[in-house]
């Protein structure tokens, strides 16, 4: 995490697994059966949950399943291209609390290196070739829409006045006794101020999408998180101004746009994820996986695997990188 000079209040900064690499029940190292059923002599492990992982499970459990046991055979560009242009918009806000503002070079030099990374293995998952999805797409290719999405990007920051306060900001929160912190990390915390002078706290996911996409697209959920955390983290107390929470979307489309997608802040719908993460949380601890065929088939590493079930080998335990 880095912050400006404003300050936040104290709290636990644990950095989340990078996506994928979640500690859930079943991920418990070592001590974790082979239907992914967490024994009770598992307490020594930092057992934890993370939105992401509520996410793949919720759409294919047993895709949650597989991933957290076997090397993908491939990785869907789509995946690596949205943690690159990610990684691009991090060193943009990071050069902003540093007091400067970075080009459009820069950018797409972080989003360069953090692709090559990524094949590298050095981001958590291990090393697996490229599947590009669309017949005409390619690394330079990509590389491309990238700089023109930055430069959509840059062009949109010049109309936006704010102060930004955090980026990447870890957080490790309780929804109940029964279950196990929730972490995650927030984008970007910054301090808005419209033209008429009032401020608001904005909490901002960054997303990237194929066409300008609606809150129904988007779901309320990550940012719900968000808001949730900001409360625990005593973030909405400490600045006493409106909270915002809000996905900064940029498109993929010829001409890239860059959209803010506002979330309402409600109890009902805050109750209802909770709700989710709780009945995930049953089903990762019980052991219950199976497939769900759907449009994320064609980006799943695993279906080789997946073709298997249910006559599977006894599962190997969990890939050290999520140990
Ligand atoms: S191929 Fe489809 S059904 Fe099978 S694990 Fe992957 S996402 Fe699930």
């Amino acid at each position: 995490m880095s912050s400006s000079a404003v300050s936040i209040p104290s709290r636990d900064r644990l950095r989340p697994p990078p996506s994928g690499t979640l500690s859930a029940p079943s991920d418990a190292a070592s001590s974790t059966s082979a239907n992914g059923v967490m024994p009770d002599n598992a307490k020594s492990v930092d057992v934890h949950l993370s939105h992401s992982q509520c996410r793949i499970y919720s759409g294919c459990s047993l895709q949650w399943h597989l991933s957290r046991r076997h090397a993908p055979e491939f990785v869907p560009s789509g995946l690596i291209f949205g943690s690159s242009f990610h990684a691009a918009l991090e060193a943009y806000y990071q050069a902003r609390l540093e007091g400067r503002e970075a080009a459009l070079e820069e950018l797409t030099r972080a989003f360069s290196t953090h692709w090559a990374d990524e094949l590298a293995g050095k981001h958590g998952h291990p090393p697996a070739p490229v599947r590009f999805t669309a017949k005409d797409e390619d690394e330079a290719g990509m590389r491309a829409l990238a700089s023109r999405m930055l430069a959509a990007f840059l062009e949109h920051q010049r109309q936006h006045v704010s102060e930004v306060i955090a980026i990447e900001e870890g957080f490790r929160i309780k929804l109940d006794s029964k279950l196990p912190p929730l972490v995650g990390k927030i984008d970007l915390i910054e301090v808005e101020t419209a033209p008429d002078g009032t401020s608001r706290l904005c909490l901002t996911d960054f997303k990237t999408a194929a066409r300008k996409p609606t809150l129904e697209d988007l779901g309320s959920d990550q940012a719900q998180l968000y808001g949730r955390a900001a409360f625990g983290m005593g973030l909405v107390s400490a600045f006493r101004l409106p909270l915002v929470l809000r996905y900064l979307v940029v498109t993929k489309t010829k001409r890239p746009e860059v959209v803010m997608v506002e979330v309402e802040n409600s109890p009902r719908n805050w109750r209802r994820l909770a709700e989710k993460i709780r009945q995930c949380w049953r089903g990762m601890r019980a052991g219950v996986v199976f497939p769900s065929p759907s449009w994320r088939c064609s980006g799943c590493g695993h279906s080789r695997l997946c073709g298997q079930w249910p006559v599977m080998k006894a599962a190997a335990p969990p890939l050290a990188a999520s140990a």
